[in-house]
């Protein structure tokens, strides 16, 4: 098992967080990351700081303009000589039909929802965030031993909401879109796992008309819950794609019993696929004491989350995203550690 992170993954610092008509405390904070590493360093696992593989992966899956944005859209807000707010910003979205002239509109553009300010420091949490999966996937490309079946990225912010050319729900860029992408330069077949409180909607629509990248997720239904738009049982995929996007909404307030009935579902669906590789997107919001939990999964639970996936016997990249009970990040991280680390 091998275990990455990045240290620049804690400069991002959310100042504000509009949802649900009204102003909230952000919850995708840099001490989410400080909590989450503090568990293999209790465990005296390794945690290998993650070295640059490049923008090009980045670019294999996000519209280039798009990534300019996050880059360079901060420098273009301070700089616009209007009264703006320290943050990127926008209560409108137009995917559609914007000119893209001037920052907000390009605001307008590319942020899908008030959950994915960008500050000064943003881009680089990002492009690190980024960098820390594409590790784990540039190792299994390398790797002719086999020695990193499992592997681990403590990763910051997140990324299944992130569309092709939009940010929101935390997420800017969709790293497991991205390694899968990545992943297919020597593999065939990518299935992705979520098992994140909430919809990978990002993930979803970059892969809905494909039949090489597997998507399937346990969420919470999404009827007036994140991602809103996206996560209903009767979207199937489209064209080539039809049968390979599988979704297992829970209804809220689903005991750890019933959570585990639908990741069992979804484990049956990725062993019927046989994949070359598994991407779990890891989520600690389906934590019973989680702000955002619809579900109540025990400390416990992520042990026996670990042991699922461990028994799948394939190569898989966990990539850690939600999670927003912050005092418990690191109780969490160890017990899905130990159950893939354990033996039994
Ligand atoms: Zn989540």
């Amino acid at each position: 098992m091998k275990i990455y992170s990045h240290e620049k993954q804690k400069l991002h610092h959310p100042k504000s967080y509009f949802s649900r008509g009204k102003m909230r405390q952000p919850q995708e904070t840099p001490e989410r990351l400080t909590e989450l590493l503090k568990a293999p360093q209790i465990m005296g696992l390794e945690v290998t700081t993650a070295k640059e593989i490049g923008i090009e992966p980045i670019l294999a899956v996000h519209d280039f303009d798009y990534v300019e944005f996050l880059k360079h859209g901060y420098e273009e807000w301070m700089a616009s000589g209007e009264e703006m707010g320290e943050e990127v910003q926008t209560t409108v979205y137009m995917p559609n039909n914007n000119s893209g002239l001037g920052i907000l509109a390009k605001a307008a553009k590319y942020q899908a929802d008030g959950s994915a300010p960008i500050g000064k420091h943003s881009w680089t949490s990002i492009y690190w965030s980024a960098q820390t999966a594409l590790n784990a996937a540039d190792s299994l490309l390398n790797d002719q031993t086999h020695q990193s079946d499992i592997q681990i990225c403590l990763t910051r912010p997140a990324g299944h909401h992130a569309r092709k050319n939009s940010a929101g729900g935390f997420c800017y860029l969709n790293n497991a879109a991205i390694i899968a992408e990545h992943l297919l330069q020597k593999f065939q077949k990518i299935a992705i796992l979520d098992t994140d409180m909430h919809h990978g909607q990002g993930i979803q629509e970059i892969f809905y008309d494909r039949k090489d990248v597997l998507y399937t997720s346990v969420h919470g239904n999404p009827v007036n819950f994140y991602p809103v738009v996206a996560g209903h049982e009767h979207e199937r995929g489209y064209g080539e794609g039809y049968g390979y996007n599988i979704n297992f909404p829970m209804p809220h307030g689903t005991d750890e019993t019933g959570f585990f009935n639908h990741v069992d579902k979804s484990i049956e669906i990725v062993k019927l696929f046989n994949p070359d590789v598994i991407v779990h997107v890891l989520g600690f919001d389906v934590y019973k004491d989680d702000p955002q939990a619809k579900c109540h999964v025990s400390t416990q639970g992520f042990k026996t989350l670990a042991k699922k996936v461990k028994a799948l016997n394939k190569p898989v990249i966990i990539l850690v995203e939600g999670g927003y009970c912050i005092e418990k990040l690191n109780e969490n991280l160890q017990a899905f550690l130990s159950g893939l680390i354990s033996k039994d």
